[in-house]
């Protein structure tokens, strides 16, 4: 597929038409490749592929919340960008927080955000354990796509979801096993599996899966302990 084909993919899936955004796509498009030659950022690198492995997959999001309000979304671990850049650019009314621990993706994020004009996003160089100090259950929605397994990953969001509000794992095909392991994790930090939603990438590029947890009640603050810790002793 070519760009305007890819274009017209995302914008009839996710409803988007402003001709603003797709400008801003390709312009971050563009900064991710040319930095990716100096830094590891992503093994994709076509267009096709970022387009709807990083582009499309991210806006999945949209799919199971409603993001067009003025709503605090934190994305833990976000890498260069993904979901959070894509669903700034998508959804501007968003207020976005991007948690990453490596600087150098923080520089880029930066870059990024500077480059496009971004407004109400941030991002914060720090790691989830340490974060957490004063952003305790501060988020309406808290993203987190290839950061760690469900397990760990539960231990470092949920703290930071807001009580009422939600986390989404966003995970490929081997989240069975992982949810497996997860249940307690989930029970003791409080928060709750309402649902598992499948889709299909374009183009047979694969299967993709977002579970939702509701945050039902307090997290008791000793969590998230530290990540030595979150290994050696998972929930
Ligand atoms: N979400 C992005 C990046 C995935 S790679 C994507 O889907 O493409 C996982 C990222 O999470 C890495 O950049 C890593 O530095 C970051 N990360 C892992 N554990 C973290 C932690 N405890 N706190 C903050 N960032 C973390």
């Amino acid at each position: 597929m070519d760009k305007e084909q890819l274009e017209n993919l995302i914008k009839k899936d996710f409803g988007l038409n402003n001709e603003e955004i797709f400008n801003k796509l390709f312009l971050y498009f563009n900064l991710l490749i040319k930095k990716n030659e100096s830094l590891n950022l992503t093994t994709i690198t076509d267009l096709e592929e970022v387009y709807i492995k990083h582009f499309y997959d991210s806006l999945l999001v949209s799919k199971v919340v409603d993001l067009n309000s003025r709503i605090s979304l934190l994305d833990l671990g976000t890498g260069a960008g993904f979901p959070g850049i894509v669903l700034k650019i998508c959804f501007p009314k968003l207020e976005i927080t991007l948690l990453e621990a490596t600087t150098k993706k923080c520089q880029f994020l930066q870059e990024v955000i500077d480059t496009l004009q971004l407004q109400d996003i941030k991002v914060i160089n720090d790691r989830a354990e340490e974060y957490i100090k004063n952003n305790r259950e501060s988020f309406d929605i808290v993203t987190a796509r290839a950061v760690a397994n469900l397990n760990t990953l539960l231990e470092l969001s949920i703290p930071y979801t807001k009580i009422g509000g939600y986390f989404l794992a966003l995970k490929g095909l081997n989240y069975q096993d992982e949810l497996n392991q997860s249940h307690s994790a989930a029970r003791i930090l409080k928060a709750e599996l309402l649902d598992i939603y499948e889709y299909q990438l374009p183009m047979n590029k694969g299967s993709r899966f977002i579970l939702q947890y509701n945050k039902i009640n307090k997290t008791n603050p000793i969590y998230p302990r530290s990540y030595q810790r979150i290994k050696s002793k998972p929930l």
